[in-house]
């Protein structure tokens, strides 16, 4: 008799059928505006790294200089003698950046959200997440334990009758002890919206709950000095007492981190077990990210560059008659809907050699497929008009996204 291992077959089709179905690329360059892939180049609008560090010669070179010295594993965890100076360093140094007491490296975001949220929660307790949020904000939420919730993208009216109708199916217990997080994306990495987080920020203090923000996509780029959402809405520690932010994208690098309270970084150091029981990251990437943060402080000129990129972009977007986001960051969607009609569009692109990720469910509803695009500051303005063209050619070519002023 077969066993079921032998019979995964079924749902690999089921998932192609439903053109859902992954696949991966192979880079054979590094991350940039033009890279190589399978043997051609491309001009890519697929990657997250905002600020164009990924590859840039003193983030590289740091991290070389880092590896030289301190070699290339960290060699143990954070607990056991995996701790380096520099992951030491760069701590202090993103605590002081973000205005927070301290802060606490994890390997990866998703790594941070799964143990922030099941170090602090447990059953019993109430986690209050936006419908779009990032996997690993859900995912920290449902193996929590805790009383999950889900509000509408970005609905402030909608979160506010949950909570009133939460606290007025609690009242008679009497659960004074219940802990109550309310964990949001500060940029949604699908749409490029912004969580209204002072309106959040509000509410928590309202119905005591704490504030948790994933800034994935804000760090590095928002804010005056690009630290991030927190600066953008002046949050401080008491207002947003959980801040979490990750160091492969706009810091072009590896790896997370959590910056708030002494007492909140000693609970995940002793409960955080997504920090405990894995090895550290290498300190030379903690080294690189810390000569990622100096060019984040010392040239606001990429983040001024990228701002003058995503508004010719979405100028460019509107005079060829394409339905604009409501986005202003750097990722920029194009909503098609139907997924075969998004793969389509990528194919188009592609085949013109552009890299334009199409992006379906589960990652986003059903319904709403799109092309994410996402400009960088290394891009330059004539890439940009390249994009304009070629996405003006795909969709007459196959007729996916009607325009304005079009039959
Ligand atoms: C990318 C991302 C993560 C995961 O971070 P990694 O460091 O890549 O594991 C978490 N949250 C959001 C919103 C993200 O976009």
């Amino acid at each position: 008799m077969s066993s079921w291992i032998d019979n995964l077959a079924p749902a690999l089709r089921a998932r192609k059928q439903d053109n859902l179905y992954r696949q991966r690329s192979t880079l054979q360059s590094a991350q940039g505006p033009l890279v190589q892939l399978d043997g051609r180049e491309y001009l890519n609008f697929s990657s997250n790294d905002y600020l164009g560090l990924a590859n840039h010669p003193e983030v590289v070179s740091a991290f070389q200089q880092a590896a030289n010295t301190q070699g290339v594993g960290s060699g143990a965890s954070h607990l056991v003698v995996g701790h380096h100076s520099s992951h030491h360093e760069l701590e202090v140094a993103l605590a002081s950046f973000v205005g927070r007491e301290r802060a606490l490296l994890f390997s990866g975001g998703y790594m941070a959200n799964l143990g922030i949220i099941k170090a602090l929660l447990g059953k019993g307790d109430l986690i209050v997440e936006d419908k779009l949020n990032h996997a690993s904000l859900i995912d920290g939420g449902l193996s929590s334990g805790a009383e999950l919730i889900r509000y509408r993208h970005n609905d402030i009216q909608h979160l506010r009758q949950l909570l009133e109708k939460n606290r007025l199916s609690k009242s008679s217990t009497t659960k004074n002890n219940t802990r109550k997080l309310l964990a949001v994306d500060g940029v949604f990495s699908m749409d490029g919206d912004i969580a209204p987080l002072d309106q959040l920020a509000d509410l928590c203090q309202q119905y005591d709950m704490a504030l948790m923000v994933d800034d994935a996509h804000g760090f590095g780029v928002l804010g005056e000095h690009g630290a991030g959402c927190a600066e953008q809405f002046a949050l401080n520690q008491t207002q947003l007492p959980i801040l979490m932010g990750t160091l492969g994208k706009a810091f072009g690098v590896a790896g997370a981190f959590v910056a708030g309270s002494d007492a909140l970084i000693e609970t995940l150091i002793q409960f955080a077990r997504t920090y405990i029981y894995t090895t550290a990251l290498p300190p030379a990437c903690a080294a690189a990210a810390m000569q990622s943060l100096q060019i984040v402080q010392q040239q606001p000129q990429l983040r001024e560059h990228l701002k003058h990129l995503i508004r010719y972009f979405r100028q460019g977007l509107e005079q060829a008659g394409f339905a604009l986001s409501t986005s202003l960051t750097p990722i920029q969607p194009l909503i098609v809907g139907d997924s075969e009609q998004a793969l389509a569009l990528s194919q188009h692109l592609f085949d013109a050699g552009i890299l334009v990720t199409a992006i379906r469910p589960p990652t986003v509803p059903v319904g709403t497929a799109r092309l994410r695009i996402t400009l960088t500051a290394a891009h330059s303005f004539s890439q940009l008009d390249q994009l304009l063209e070629a996405l003006k050619v795909a969709s007459d070519n196959t007729g996916a996204i009607v325009r304005a002023g079009q039959a």
